[in-house]
């Protein structure tokens, strides 16, 4: 055990934790709280008349615009159950580009003056609020004199009540918009961009057959994975507490090398944690599924089943922050950020994404008939044509400081946008290529006809961990996502890419038709085209390898090393023209998006910057003086008794304080440096001088944990809080 006072206090509180009760009924049902503190369909049903529920099913599932009567009889109803399930409050909750969750709540209670109050709840407040919006980032759209946003109900994500000791409130999923109309956003543009998709990806059903089919929604299933540390080491440590990450801290003598943590045992102390998350989306109708250990110590993984993308995101938003308030409450403290620990394993949170509806199922599933695999085959084609014009978009959707220590690191995707298919797709657009596909690799069958198509298998069964958007048998999984990113930037974008490959397969295959071509063929014809036009982007080897990076350049495949290099990828011409021509953003709303990215950008590793510059100064540079002093009384008292005095440590301590010193100097100076005015200026000095920087001090700092004395080190270190669980 540490003798250092701070670290020694720590341990025993760890020692001394005891895990909270847990409020499990043993008798109850599993399922039976599945749900309860939602305004479900199911609920709806119940309580509202048949004719206004019909008309809400039909805005969900027609996109038919919401009648104001209806609103106030759905907000009549909604306000009645919240109030049953204790709710006092509601309030409207929306998802501004900080990445957070933003609430404004109101009471129901409208005072009326003679010292009574009356619930009220129209269908006006449900469906618009208008919090202040001046202290959200706009990025230019709004003018400072006219502050207000609106908030506005998306009537597809359902309401829900959120307990809470004090008091419920009445949550409803909006978005927020300016004035004029412009997203301040992340929900408004999946919507648009969901709307966008499913009009090219009926066009395409319906050539193949399916008459005045239903919507089509993008599903998402996001993976998430997270650390777990003890309160008492959280506290101590101000780096994490206030960037989320360790900014010091040398690597522990034991590191993940063995491997023992991946699927092994989860620690009691970590099940009861997540038997009580478990609970909590329960309630809240989130589909929590799997769980388990994940590569690095200490770290963790839940994957909820997939939802409709704004249901998925919205979800995602609330599962973060009910992992963080129940992690409080058994001693713990959440991590979401990509990479709190060098040297360890970092975070991601692989988006899993296919199209489909209730009547066709998932669209992204090779199918029973070779007809069937026909436009099966017609979706992949769009997802590869997307995937190959628009791979910088995607980067760019996923671009922040934090996933930069991530992307690129041999333990994510590198920042190269490439497709996985797996061998057996690989082969059949292989052989698309040739000019036909006639069978298919697994099962060697020949089927000719409409039918130059292949028979192919539903499970092509192998994966590739290193490809950052891997065919995995019924939909694609996005690998380059951060832990701590809401899902909602890359959905919008692969909606948005596959609203314009949808659009021109419909377009190929309807001018095809109509000049007379038979159908099939005209399939084939498309299906050559995409893949000799796109097929550079499939590749199915080893994204970790060196050679990948130099063959991409070859292939004209874009490396987006860092979030600088990302994010102008929103505002280059054919991005621009893309989110415009499918209504899901305007020129001025890209710029917004862009320069906020920007400026999160140099804000959040200012704050961490700052943080090294004071953390180094007042914590490691005086343990460093104390010991070194010590030393050197150590050699003073031995010269002074007239024994040789061996000083090598005193001189190996004082060469990386040296190199401390000057790195605490020479990142004071990159501080003090007027920021450039142009955000992408602002972005590049903060990449290239202030980052480089804290590395020299981190680096210093780390040697000097290996060499002074452990009372004087009062951080917790990498073996404590990774290990102690
Ligand atoms: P893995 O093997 O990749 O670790 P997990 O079981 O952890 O898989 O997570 C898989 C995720 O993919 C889950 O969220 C799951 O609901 C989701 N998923 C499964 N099928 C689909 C689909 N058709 N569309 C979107 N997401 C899906
Ligand atoms: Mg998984």
């Amino acid at each position: 055990m540490s003798a250092n006072p701070v670290r020694l206090q720590a341990m025993r509180a760890v020692e001394a934790t005891v895990a909270p009760p847990i409020s499990f009924d043993p008798g109850e049902e599993p399922g039976a709280i599945f749900g309860q503190n939602v305004f479900s369909l199911t609920v709806m049903q119940k309580r509202l008349p048949k004719s206004v529920y019909k008309s809400v099913v039909s805005t969900i599932e027609r996109s038919t615009p919401l009648d104001p009567d209806v609103a106030d009889a759905v907000a009549s109803a909604m306000k009645d159950w919240a109030m049953e399930k204790g709710a006092t409050h509601y309030a409207h909750v929306f998802y501004p580009l900080t990445g957070l969750t933003a609430e404004k709540h109101d009471s129901f209670l409208d005072p009326v003056g003679d010292g009574t109050a009356f619930a009220s709840f129209s269908g006006k407040t449900l469906v618009q609020g208008e919090p202040d919006a001046s202290s959200f980032p706009n990025g230019g759209l709004r003018n400072t004199f006219e502050a207000r946003g609106y908030t506005g109900w998306d009537v597809m994500s359902p309401a829900y009540v959120l307990e809470n000791p004090n008091g419920n409130t009445l949550c409803i999923p909006t978005v927020f918009i300016s004035m004029t109309g412009e997203a301040l956003d992340h929900k408004t543009p999946v919507l648009r961009s969901q709307q966008a998709m499913s009009v090219h990806a009926k066009r395409v059903l319906t050539l193949f057959g399916h008459d005045d089919p239903d919507n089509v929604v993008a599903y998402c299933g996001p993976e998430q994975e997270y650390f777990l540390v003890d309160s008492h080491f959280f506290m101590a440590r101000p780096d994490l507490l206030n960037a989320g990450r360790t900014l010091f801290g040398a690597r522990p003598p034991k590191g993940q090398e063995f491997d023992d943590h991946y699927f092994g045992a989860i620690p009691e102390r970590v099940l009861g944690f997540m038997m009580d998350t478990e609970r909590e989306l329960f309630k809240l109708g989130i589909p929590a599924k799997t769980r388990h250990n994940e590569v690095a110590p200490g770290q963790f993984e839940v994957a909820p089943m997939f939802e409709r993308a704004n249901e998925a995101s919205d979800h995602q938003q609330l599962l973060m922050t009910t992992f963080k308030s129940v992690a409080r409450k058994h001693g713990m403290e959440c991590l979401f950020h990509e990479k709190p620990f060098d040297g360890v394993n970092g975070s991601g949170k692989h988006v899993n994404f296919s199209l489909g509806n209730a009547e066709l199922g998932s669209l992204l599933v090779p199918g029973e008939t070779p007809h069937d695999n026909a436009q099966f085959l017609v979706f992949c084609a769009a997802v590869i044509r997307g995937v190959h014009q628009y791979g910088g978009l995607l980067r760019a959707s996923v671009a922040s400081a934090s996933n930069d220590h991530r992307l690129g690191a041999n333990e994510a995707p590198p920042a190269i946008i490439s497709v996985f298919l797996g061998d057996q797709l690989a082969d059949v657009f292989d052989q698309i290529a040739k000019g036909g596909a006639t069978r298919s690799k697994e099962r060697g069958t020949l089927t000719i006809g409409v039918d130059t198509l292949p028979n192919l298998t539903k499970d092509p069964g192998d994966r590739n961990r290193t490809s950052p958007f891997a065919f995995t048998g019924n939909r694609f999984e996005f690998r380059a996502p951060g832990s701590n990113q809401t899902v909602a930037g890359p959905m919008v974008v692969l909606n948005t890419i596959m609203a314009e490959a949808l659009d021109h397969c419909a377009s190929f295959l309807e001018d095809a038709v109509a000049a007379g071509t038979d159908f099939n063929e005209a399939v084939q014809a498309l299906l050559t085209q995409v893949i000799s036009d796109h097929g550079a982007v499939i590749f199915n080897g080893n994204g970790y390898s060196e050679e990948w990076p130099v063959e991409a350049e070859q292939r004209g495949l874009k490396n987006l090393r860092t979030t600088v290099d990302a994010l102008p990828e929103l505002i280059a011409p054919e991005a621009l023209a893309l989110f415009s021509a499918y209504g899901v953003f305007n020129e001025r709303e890209m710029h917004s998006r862009y320069e906020i990215g920007l400026e999160q950008y140099v804000l959040s590793v200012g704050v961490e910057a700052n943080l090294t510059l004071e953390m180094g100064t007042t914590i490691v540079l005086p343990a460093a003086l104390r010991y070194q002093t010590e030393l050197a009384g150590n050699v003073a008292a031995l010269k002074a008794a007239g024994v040789e005095a061996d000083t090598s440590t005193l001189l190996s301590v004082s060469e990386p304080l040296a190199a401390l010193r000057a790195g605490l100097a020479d990142l004071g100076a990159a501080l003090a440096h007027e920021h450039p005015a142009d955000a992408l200026a602002a972005a590049l000095a903060v990449r290239d001088g202030v980052l480089p920087a804290m590395a020299a001090v981190r680096a210093a700092a780390d040697t000097l944990e290996g060499l002074v004395a452990d009372d004087l080190w009062s951080l917790p270190t990498y073996q404590e809080m990774l290990y102690v669980l």
